[in-house]
């Protein structure tokens, strides 16, 4: 009905469902956005094609733009550092380990990313999958079950979800960062459940704001709930050391149970672990479906990452230089008058334009000026949050801060002429 309502508007045809009698759910909807956007005259900004080694500039179809879509915050992508450890491993054992750790699979450099993962997290053990998404999924999945209760962020990320949803608890959100809302819930839900998990993440990705972790530890603790909080975003980003929200907070870290982290952003790799209860991770490494029935980490993803962990312990100045790029770029969009959200200036930046329209035809915009930055639309976010979203880096010169703020007033301002 709604793309009706909006095809009627637009003047367009309703798209025709899939083929062969399938109909696929979304793809109306996926398509009248296309056609829209293509009506617009705003060229599809998603999966554009990087000709080689993305960073703080990137080259895409052979020209060079000032690069703001990649989540390899402390810049160590392509190091040679890492690209020699990477080698090591990958002449030692290949390029997979061909089968669950479970079955043959299991390698020294597996439990040695394991226990620096733990030591980071001041955990006592980890496990690492070979996906971020899934590792939240499987977790979730696994550790929860009819019965009980998962009370998440309302800006959770749809990992979180998915496993929330798959576990078959009574999944409550409460509004992004609220303390008392998710009181709120804990009171009116927590009694009629067995067990509760309290899901937060140390920064969020779409509004690079983070949470009072040392209230929601409070809060924790005041109803039983189990607590686990995901540092996809915060893991070599958060705390003078990068060892996430914990640090950053000054709250003990075994005041979290578990600590969820992705191997794809600051530790320039693929795939995801879990930080925690000795007990909790040997139970996970034994039944969690998206450990046991998956292949192990290949050498040169494990390598990568424990090669990364050592250069951001031996060179902690590329977190606070993160740290000055950011509040740097999101003080130029303020001075602008720009709406910059709840952005704490730790690597994400938002610029929302409140409409989806104005944030394609400005990622578009400025695309043509040399600086690739995506749009974030409905439905991904409500309309009127529709944003231009800034994946800053340590590796960001001063002059390219600089520079993209001021192609951004300019476009911004063109717009709206
Ligand atoms: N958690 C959060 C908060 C994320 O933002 C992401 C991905 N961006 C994931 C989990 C999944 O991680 P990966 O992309 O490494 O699978």
């Amino acid at each position: 009905e709604r793309i009706k309502l909006l095809a009627s508007l637009s003047g367009a045809a309703p798209a025709q469902t899939g083929s062969r009698g399938w109909s696929l759910p979304g793809v109306e909807e996926m398509e009248f956005m296309a056609k829209r956007a293509a009506a617009l005259g705003i060229a599809d900004p998603f999966f554009r094609q990087h000709d080689g080694l993305d960073g703080a500039t990137t080259s895409i179809d052979g020209r060079s733009y000032i690069n703001f879509s990649s989540y390899d915050y402390l810049g160590l992508n392509g190091d040679p550092r890492i690209i020699a450890r990477v080698e090591d491993a990958l002449r030692k054992y290949g390029t997979t380990v061909s089968a669950s750790r479970m079955v043959s699979g299991e390698r020294p450099f597996h439990r040695e990313l394991e226990h620096a993962l733990a030591e980071w997290h001041g955990a006592e053990d980890c496990v690492v999958m070979v996906s971020g998404h899934a590792t939240n999924v499987t977790t979730l999945a696994q550790l929860m079950r009819p019965g009980d209760l998962i009370v998440h962020d309302a800006l959770a990320h749809n990992s979180l979800i998915q496993g929330a949803i798959l576990s078959g608890a009574r999944r409550v959100a409460f509004a992004h960062n609220d303390v008392a809302a998710a009181r709120e819930q804990l009171w009116m839900h927590r009694k009629a459940h067995k067990r509760a998990l309290l899901v937060l993440e140390g920064h969020y990705s779409m509004d690079g704001d983070i949470p009072d972790l040392a209230a929601f530890v409070a809060l924790a603790r005041e109803f039983d709930c189990m607590s686990l909080v995901d540092e996809a975003h915060s893991t070599g980003v958060l705390g003078a050391g990068g060892h996430g929200i914990a640090e950053q907070a000054g709250v003990a870290p075994d005041s979290v149970d578990l600590w969820m982290g992705t191997l794809s952003k600051s530790l320039v790799s693929c795939g995801g672990y879990i930080a925690g209860r000795a007990d909790v991770i040997t139970y996970l490494k034994r039944t969690a479906a998206g450990f046991v029935y998956s292949v192990g980490l290949p050498p040169p993803g494990a390598a990568a990452s424990l090669a990364a962990l050592d250069i951001i312990r031996e060179e902690p100045w590329r977190i606070a230089r993160l740290r000055e790029n950011s509040v740097h770029l999101l003080r130029l969009f303020q001075d602008a008058g720009f709406d910059t959200g709840s952005s704490a200036g730790y690597g994400i930046v938002p610029l929302v334009t409140g409409s989806s329209v104005t944030a394609g035809r400005l990622s578009q915009a400025v695309f043509e000026q040399g600086i690739n930055v995506q749009p974030i639309i409905h439905p991904a976010v409500p309309e009127r949050a529709a944003r231009l979203r800034f994946f800053v880096s340590a590796s960001h010169t001063t002059d390219q801060i600089e520079t993209t703020a001021a192609v951004l007033v300019r476009e911004l301002q063109a717009l709206s002429e």
